[in-house]
């Protein structure tokens, strides 16, 4: 399949909706609210490496919840199955930073893609190592590319992260994080305030459709188990309240970032990242999503 020529309908199709859609671009930090939402960009790459990019797709941005799946890696690799012994799989049914599930589950995160999971997760890689470097080494090796934190997003967010200050807190007091409530806090503002473009997010998914192996070289990155279940978890649990909407219209394991990426997976085929920053009402890119909707009818790729 000519992969690029797909990638230049899709954005030749998308670049005339910019600015059309109603939508809004994240606006809770200033970094997020003054991005462009004239911006669109798709990336992708096989299994066999074989890349194809369009757009602004070589644009970092901020990639903010999308940094779930690759803390949610790192945890799985160090903790295999007791990772599930403060963790949940279900989808939520409820907004990412709900603090009302947290109080009727007992202070036990429904899955590890809402804020109270990612959470929790922060807290666990605390006690494998020095969290924020091990995120950003395991980034920078599967895109092989130095990635970088936006020091003023993350300071953004620790200004004005109360709802999540408050889930830390809930959890602290159920015994669910073993650190202090500042220092987990501090390794999850970070993590979302990573910055990278279309074309890295695309690379560094590598290993989700390759059965757990790494984008370069073929090392295990984490098991092929692993890398199913956290395909599985993608697709139930990966895009806010839209995630049977996304399986429906699109029917690929996918992550979304209030940043306006969405990363997705055909599982042993390619990996591929969408960005446009202007969210919908459910907080997914709005073009990116109808870019993933094109992808999978132009292609007939799809887990379905
Ligand atoms: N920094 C955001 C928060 O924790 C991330 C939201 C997201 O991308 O879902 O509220």
């Amino acid at each position: 399949m000519d992969f690029q020529a797909v990638l230049n309908e899709i954005a030749e199709e998308i670049t005339p909706l910019l600015g059309t859609g109603g939508g809004q671009v994240a606006s809770y930090i200033p970094a997020l609210a003054r991005v462009s939402p004239m911006q669109f960009g798709i990336a992708l790459r096989t299994c066999k490496g074989e890349e194809a990019a369009a757009g602004d797709s070589g644009r970092p941005f901020s990639i903010q919840s999308m940094s779930k799946v690759f803390s949610l890696t790192l945890a799985m690799r160090g903790l295999g199955d007791t990772l599930w012994e403060r963790m949940g799989r279900e989808p939520s049914g409820s907004p990412f930073n709900s603090l009302v599930q947290l109080e009727t589950e007992r202070g036990i995160p429904r899955n590890p893609f809402i804020n109270a999971g990612a959470i929790a997760i922060a807290d666990r890689l605390l006690t494998l190592g020095d969290a924020k470097s091990d995120m950003l080494a395991l980034l920078s090796s599967l895109c092989g590319d130095t990635v970088v934190i936006d020091a003023e997003v993350a300071q953004s967010e620790a200004d004005t992260g109360f709802r999540n200050a408050a889930l830390a807190n809930f959890m602290k007091g159920f015994g669910t994080l073993d650190n202090s409530v500042d220092t987990v806090l501090d390794v999850y503002f970070n993590q979302c305030a990573i910055s990278m473009s279309c074309v890295q997010l695309a690379r560094a998914a590598g290993y989700l459709c390759r059965d757990g192996t790494h984008p370069y070289g073929g090392a295990q990155v984490i098991s092929e188990a692993q890398a199913r279940r956290i395909n599985a978890l993608m697709l139930t649990c990966g895009t806010y309240d839209a995630a049977g909407e996304f399986a429906f219209r699109i029917g690929l394991p996918c992550k979304s970032g209030v940043g306006g990426g969405i990363v997705a997976v055909v599982p042993d085929t390619l990996s591929l990242c969408v960005w446009s920053p202007v969210l919908d009402k459910t907080g997914n890119s709005q073009l990116g999503r109808m870019a993933l909707e094109l992808f999978v009818a132009k292609t007939g790729l799809s887990v379905f």
